[in-house]
């Protein structure tokens, strides 16, 4: 028995849960729950029944818009229920759900769609100008526009595009389907789906300048979500009320808040914006148990006014997953609320978590725990060959969950995969329970706020600027981001004195999420570099991180 085994919580199966298509999870709960809360949003809620029709409603919508199986749909939607029924419909219609951050640039966004060939693009009405500045680049053919508010339970929103009408408010110089027009009530026609039919695309990386599209299957999220599922011993099937604060366009926030909470029969409480203050008012109200975070995200909460005297004793279990979690900000947590809170690991191409402490056993300082039921683990040398336990390297893992590849890039495809074993590009280390620590990271990647900034994709856009000779952007340490974007520039001569370190950050944000934009920018005469002009950026951070 391999020495991790021991030490999961009793009641954690070692196996792999049975994967199974999500939406058929979604239909049976919906049979068994019907009017069980699904969603709550906004102040309204919708039953498990209501959600499963417009589930059908939208992928029947789809399929009359002439979406084949395969055909990608791109999501550019907050958490809303608008999110969840696009997201549940397009698998259903066949589709592969491509997600797309709000707070992509046209540029980023551009790149995505076109990468994708998505056919259709399902986007919140405040962001259709991003499209609209790159749709002659980029079109898809189909375009459903929601505003935020945009949904009413299920029969309501038939009449809805009547009442508008009667009050003259239908909108008329927005672009696209509107939502409400484009669920079409019935059944749409069955699609035969295989668990190893794509599911998703999930956006990742910038190690070559441009990101790429990790292919995850429904077997890949359904397994991880029923893994995260079994990791929580006591999970209450139909009783759970689970927090929907961290993004769904990313594939931690879909599998551990999203997809958890409707294949456990639990209610989704959903939040447009993981910000603290409807977050803490959120957890009072619902009585949430499971409250999925990032690190950032619990520091905010520790320290919100007042935290002390709020009613935050539902909380049972949470996960902080994407960065390092401080023991500090894990044991302030837990005397506030009595809940547990367990740092986890993971990756996009993974669906995204491999790994976790246990809630209930042995949390090991500083570690990422142990690898979930079905994922294989280990710590290999440059060569692939296993090292002694203790000592440090790559961390390949195997499992259910594990991606089939990314989106028409076979060369990454074959670095990343090899026999089944996913490459992590994360240095790591196993001690003698089978704990995994995270060391150091092979792959040139800063963390900020629990989002992933590839340097390599922000020095691309500086060097598209006209004074810019050289750009180096490294990660610098952060007391509350974890890491900060800092950015060293060699400007063209000519321009020296004339450009200032605003009107870089101005050019970054024109082309960048704004989580990307470096908030350290300094010019320089020139960069600190190796005999064969590499530029040394382990010295850069050095030397920042000395200056804090
Ligand atoms: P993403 O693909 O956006 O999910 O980012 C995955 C990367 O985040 C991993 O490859 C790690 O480098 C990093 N990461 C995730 N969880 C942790 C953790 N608990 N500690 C340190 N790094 C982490």
């Amino acid at each position: 028995m391999h020495p991790w085994y021991t030490h999961y919580d009793p009641g954690v199966p070692k196996e792999a849960p049975r994967p199974w298509l999500l939406t058929d999870l979604l239909r049976e709960n919906t049979r068994r729950y019907p009017h069980k809360v699904a969603l709550e949003f906004l102040g309204r809620s919708l039953s498990y029944r209501s959600l499963w029709q417009q589930v059908e409603a939208f992928a029947k919508g789809l399929q009359e818009a002439g979406l084949k199986p395969g055909d990608r749909v791109a999501i550019m939607l907050p958490n809303s229920p608008q999110f969840v029924i696009a997201f549940y419909g397009t698998l259903l219609a066949g589709g592969v759900a491509v997600n797309t951050n709000p707070m992509y640039t046209p540029r980023e966004l551009g790149h995505q769609l076109r990468d994708s060939g998505a056919r259709v693009l399902v986007i919140l009405d405040l962001l259709l100008p991003r499209y609209q500045e790159v749709k002659a680049e980029a079109p898809v053919g189909v375009l459903v526009r929601t505003g935020i508010q945009d949904y009413l339970p299920f029969p309501k929103n038939l009449l809805y595009p009547l009442m508008l009408k009667r009050k003259g408010q239908t909108p008329r110089n927005l672009e696209g389907t509107p939502w409400r027009a484009f669920l079409k009530p019935g059944n749409p026609q069955p699609v035969p789906l295989d668990l190893d039919d794509l599911a998703l695309l999930q956006y990742t990386g910038g190690t070559t300048g441009v990101a790429k599209g990790a292919m995850l299957t429904h077997r890949n999220l359904s397994s991880n979500a029923l893994q995260v599922r079994s990791w929580i011993p006591d999970f209450q099937e139909g009783e759970e009320v689970v927090l929907g604060a961290i993004p769904f366009f990313h594939v931690y926030g879909m599998t551990v808040a999203m997809n958890l909470a409707l294949l456990g029969a639990a209610k989704l409480v959903l939040l447009p914006r993981p910000e603290i203050k409807p977050i803490v008012e959120a957890i009072e109200k619902h009585q949430v148990t499971l409250f999925p975070g990032v690190p950032t995200l619990y520091v905010a909460f520790n320290n919100f006014p007042g935290i002390e005297k709020r009613n935050l004793r539902s909380i049972r279990a949470c996960i902080s997953g994407s960065a390092p979690l401080p023991l500090e900000v894990a044991d302030r947590f837990e005397r506030l609320t009595g809940a547990k809170l367990v740092e986890g690991y993971g990756l996009t191409e993974a669906s995204p978590v491999t790994h976790c402490n246990p809630l209930h056993g042995v949390r090991k300082l500083g570690s990422v725990g142990l690898p979930f039921p079905g994922v294989e683990a280990k710590v290999v040398d440059e060569e692939g060959q296993e090292v002694p336990m203790g000592e440090v390297g790559e961390l390949v893992v195997k499992g259910p969950n594990i991606m089939k590849g990314y989106w028409n890039r076979p060369e990454e495809t074959q670095k990343a995969l090899q026999d089944g074993w996913l490459f992590t590009g994360d240095m790591a280390r196993m001690d003698q329970d089978g704990y995994f620590y995270i060391v150091d990271r092979k792959k040139d990647m800063i963390i900020a706020g629990g989002y992933n900034i590839y340097p390599r994709e922000v020095e691309e856009v500086l060097y598209q600027h006209e004074a810019v000779q050289e750009a180096a952007v490294v990660g610098v340490p952060d007391p509350y981001r974890g890491e900060t974007v800092a950015a060293f520039l060699v400007l063209k001569e000519g321009y020296k004195g004339k450009v200032t370190e605003k009107d870089i950050e101005a050019f970054c944000r024109q082309n960048l999420a704004a989580y990307k934009v470096p908030r350290i920018i300094e010019f320089r005469d020139s960069l600190p570099k190796t005999s064969v002009g590499k530029i040394l950026k382990r010295e850069l951070t050095k030397e920042i991180a000395a200056k804090r």
